[in-house]
């Protein structure tokens, strides 16, 4: 992604340190800084990337160094939670400015050779000058499916879940697999049962660190619930008027969740 070579007007700036972004805030919420320039805030970026455009705007990942002190009326939060108080569109663009940091920040060196890395101008890669490696960002893909059976969805507890919180099943894809073998497999692994019809639901990036879920809808074919206890607590099904907690807003899991219910007519 290439930078615009002359800019006048103001730009968002994404400027994380480690990774809480710095925002405004006053009483009507939070908001990022819209500038000519981030020197306008008096702080020193350790690294500047370019993340594109959205309405006419251009966007900035920033990274700042540890003890930077926020400037007057701003603080760094982090980015979990500023979901539902930062406009959506740039909260995504903001999960985008982490990743890309903390990529930049984690790929010096070539794996190979041990070079530093040149990062190149035309695609989002670093480029290894001495033996040609490229490295791209990291980016995780994992499948997140709703296993429907009748008035029923299946909903599990993770081991490192929220106290009393439930959701639907969720698992890395593996090299060498494709998406519906991963939704098989992980539901077979963590709850003991087959499934049938899978049907693509809908993605969503997941910046927590750099995963990409991938959802999927499917149906109970046959089995019995028996939890791989290494990393599922508890896991059964469930009807609309017998719900336990669910994710919130943000997740894709609850936009699954949203729209079994919605089927049911709630
Ligand atoms: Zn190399």
């Amino acid at each position: 992604m290439v930078p615009p070579e002359e800019r006048s007007e103001p730009a968002w700036w994404f400027a994380y340190q480690e990774n809480k972004l710095l925002v405004y805030e006053g009483p009507s919420g939070v908001s990022l800084p819209l500038l000519a320039d981030f020197s306008e805030l008096e702080l020193t970026p350790l690294s500047k990337h370019y993340l594109g455009s959205i309405d006419y705007r251009h966007c900035y990942a920033v990274e700042v160094g540890e003890g930077t002190i926020p400037p007057a009326g701003m603080i760094f939060e982090g980015l979990r939670q500023l979901y539902g108080r930062l406009d959506e569109d740039l909260f995504w663009i903001a999960g985008r400015a982490v990743q890309i940091i903390d990529w930049d920040r984690t790929h010096h060196f070539c794996g190979r050779c041990g070079t530093p890395l040149r990062t190149k101008s035309t695609e989002r890669a670093k480029e290894c000058p001495q033996c040609g490696l490229l490295h791209f960002p990291r980016l995780a893909p994992a499948i997140i499916v709703l296993v429907e059976r009748g008035k029923q969805l299946l909903l599990a507890r993770s081991r490192h879940f929220m106290p009393g919180m439930f959701s639907v099943l969720a698992g890395f894809v593996e090299p060498g697999e494709s998406l519906e073998n991963a939704v098989v497999r992980e539901v077979r692994e963590e709850v003991g049962i087959d499934v049938k019809d899978i049907k693509y639901f809908g993605s969503q990036p997941w910046p927590f660190p750099h995963s990409l879920m991938i959802g999927f809808t499917a149906t109970y074919a046959s089995g019995e619930i028996t939890i791989d206890d290494t990393e599922i607590q508890e896991a059964g099904w469930f009807t609309v008027d017998s719900l336990p907690r669910i994710p919130g807003k943000i997740s894709i899991a609850r936009k699954l969740i949203d729209w079994f219910l919605a089927k049911q007519g709630t």
